[in-house]
């Protein structure tokens, strides 16, 4: 499917090391009051993203589309590191599509939701962002606990069109979103997570985009 393109997939931050220590700042990590999440009540969202970028490489691997991660399995490789290896591997491609695969945190741990931010102004970014948004929605209705997603709306009130100059947004050469998958420092969010129902949903929505956006 889909000759001469390439997906790159991005998994935010790093992982759990063979030591089974967490490679990324604190910031990236959460340990909540109650619950259990990846290593007792800590939510590490490094490993989260793993997890959902793992089913979408699954997926991928059945349709034969081809990708090439740009994150390692556990090590928090730089946005520099990221950034090439996408311009690099994008150049050899007629067509490639970045998704960054994330999410959020609060200073106050209340927030909720689902987010996709793009770089700033009016691109090719914007329609697969689009493209996205509406995927999810629409699968959410699917899943039993899909349905307490809470998709956000930017405060302009529009909904997927939150701009943001995030590096891996910023200097890559192709069309890229960036996707904050709920709040991992919110207890109710976070518990979502860590449904494998949910993660489809989110990895299912990601293919359905990127299919979707090079069939147009
Ligand atoms: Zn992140």
């Amino acid at each position: 499917m889909f000759p001469n393109t390439i997906i790159f997939i991005d998994a935010g931050h790093g992982g759990l090391n063979r030591a089974g220590e967490y490679t990324t700042a604190p910031s990236k990590m959460f340990r909540h009051a109650r619950g259990t999440f990846h290593q007792g009540s800590t939510f590490f969202e490094g490993v989260w993203n793993r997890a959902l970028t793992n089913q979408v490489m699954r997926k991928l691997d059945r349709l034969g589309i081809t990708y090439m991660p740009l994150h390692h399995d556990y090590l928090d490789n730089s946005l520099q590191h990221r950034v090439d290896m996408a311009n690099w591997y994008g150049k050899k491609f007629q067509r490639s599509l970045v998704i960054s695969t994330h999410a959020n945190a609060f200073t106050n741990h209340t927030a909720r939701g689902f987010e996709i931010y793009t770089s700033p102004g009016t691109t090719e970014s914007d329609k697969v962002a689009s493209i996205h948004w509406n995927n999810v929605n629409s699968l959410r209705s699917l899943y039993a606990k899909g349905t307490s997603i809470t998709m956000r709306t930017t405060p302009s009130g529009s909904e997927h069109d939150n701009e943001a100059n995030f590096y891996i947004l910023r200097k890559t050469n192709m069309p890229a979103i960036l996707v904050e998958h709920l709040f991992f420092d919110n207890y109710e969010d976070a518990m979502l997570l860590m449904d494998d129902n949910i993660i489809d949903l989110f990895a299912e929505a990601q293919v359905r985009t990127i299919i979707e956006y090079f069939t147009a």
